[in-house]
């Protein structure tokens, strides 16, 4: 999402770097290109401005320590300034919340993320009850229903022509007998601010007394966003925000503005329309991949939550000792693609920052998705040994994994190259012992 501001800011470090000292005019002149990227990333101009005389300020004051360049320092203090904007560094303390209340205008992504949260806090052991006060839109609470069936969680039973009283009843009903459940109530929207909806939600936040209100914004709407954000926290002081659609090319700035206009720090990202596409949002790494400084943590995160450490150990050991073959690249390939994109992963990693569009290119997801159709094409023991592997079979293979014998054949060419160099790493110092 901020992959142009990420390049922009990439482009204005590399300008400094090589530089010994940091001087008032080099410094003015990085500003401004900061100035520029930040306008054209859609981050509302008192934002800006405020960045800016925050990072001019702290720079001036820095004396330049041995070892660290102008644009170290620089990108640090930047890199402090969008973290704390952002609502500080994490503080790795997890809330658990009892109830949680979702809000936003129509169409802003309310109902799949109170599906999402649902299947998360699933996922963490929590019993979770959905329930929608939407009784204007049958639909929607229909949605809903699905969405906690997909997620396999309760949801309160539907029941025609309630009025937003009698659901409210029967959530507090509810909560009586199932006190261990978490409760996550999915409000109407209206297509723009309204009294009317405000006051809906004032009488439900006074009823149900939840102590999480997320209001979902639409990445994609930029600046709009600021105002409905300033609407909603005025009348019931939101405690987050779940910005919804950040895996589009949003620019972000508005976002970010809002977040800093209002206070309430980002808590969740939607990055997709499945029901598992939901990111919890951390300021500091979010800094890192604007600055294009990468986020080691969530990749590492990622990589740990589909690979064991016993499992990267044995597969690391057999790649090593030149025991790799099709059959771990297959499981290589399946881990990787269960991380997400390749263009995400990509991200993540340090350095790459504004290099990773290029990079995505060349290593991108319809290659890797051929490579796996094609080892699954192979029966175990070809996977094991490729030399058995005959033109009547590479045909077969080809043609069942609809790809060309060619692919076939260069598939089987790479896994032969990383193979004799995987042994000659082994044979290395130090890497006997992993
Ligand atoms: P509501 O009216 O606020 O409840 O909005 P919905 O939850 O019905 O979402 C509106 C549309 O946005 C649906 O088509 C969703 O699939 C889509 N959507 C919601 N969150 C995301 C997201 O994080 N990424 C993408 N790509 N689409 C999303």
């Amino acid at each position: 999402m901020f992959d142009n501001l990420t390049r922009r800011l990439s482009l204005t470090f590399n300008k400094l770097a090589g530089r010994t000292l940091l001087t008032e005019s080099m410094l003015d002149d990085a500003l401004a290109e900061i100035r520029i990227a930040l306008l054209e990333a859609d981050v509302s101009l008192a934002v800006v401005k405020k960045i800016i005389s925050d990072v001019r300020e702290k720079s001036i004051g820095q004396k330049i320590v041995e070892k660290t360049t102008p644009a170290e320092t620089v990108a640090k203090i930047v890199y402090d300034e969008l973290v704390e904007l952002m609502g500080g560094a994490d503080d790795g303390t997890a809330i658990d919340p009892r109830m949680i209340m979702l809000a936003g205008l129509q169409g802003s992504g309310k109902t799949t993320s109170a599906g999402k949260l649902a299947l998360h806090y699933k996922n963490a052991g929590k019993k979770v009850l959905l329930a929608s006060t939407d009784i204007y839109r049958p639909s929607a609470r229909e949605q809903l229903q699905m969405l906690a069936e997909q997620a396999g969680v309760e949801s309160l039973p539907i029941i025609e022509n309630e009025t937003i009283a009698e659901i409210v009843k029967r959530v507090k009903e509810f909560l009586i007998h199932n006190s261990e459940f978490l409760i996550i109530i999915d409000t109407a929207g209206r297509l723009q601010i309204d009294d009317d909806l405000m006051r809906e939600l004032e009488n439900l936040k006074r009823e149900l007394s939840p102590d999480e209100i997320l209001l979902a914004v639409d990445a994609m709407t930029g600046q709009e966003s600021l105002n409905v954000a300033r609407a909603f926290n005025e009348r019931v002081s939101i405690t987050g925000l779940v910005m919804t659609r950040a895996d589009g090319d949003a620019r972000g700035g508005g976002v970010l503005s809002t977040l800093v206009e209002t206070g309430a720090p980002v808590k969740w990202i939607g990055v997709g329309e499945k029901i598992d596409a939901l990111e919890r949002f951390h300021a500091d790494r979010a800094a890192s991949r604007i600055l294009g400084m990468g986020d080691v943590v969530s990749l590492v995160e990622k990589a740990q939550s589909v690979v064991s450490d016993d499992e990267a150990r044995d597969t690391m050991k057999k790649m090593l000792s030149g025991e790799f073959d099709l059959n771990t690249m297959k499981w290589q390939i399946e881990k990787m693609k269960k991380m997400g994109s390749i263009g995400g992963l990509l991200k993540l990693i340090p350095g790459i920052g504004g290099m990773a569009a290029q990079l995505k290119d060349k290593v991108n997801d319809r290659e890797i998705d051929k490579q796996l159709a094609i080892l699954r094409g192979m029966t175990d023991a070809e996977r094991k040994n490729p030399d058995i592997i005959f033109a009547s079979r590479k045909e077969r293979i080809a043609r069942g994994s609809g790809v060309s014998v060619r692919d076939v054949d260069a598939l089987i060419k790479k896994f032969g190259q990383m193979k004799s160099q995987m042994k000659a790493l082994g044979t290395m110092p130090g890497f006997g012992n992993i």
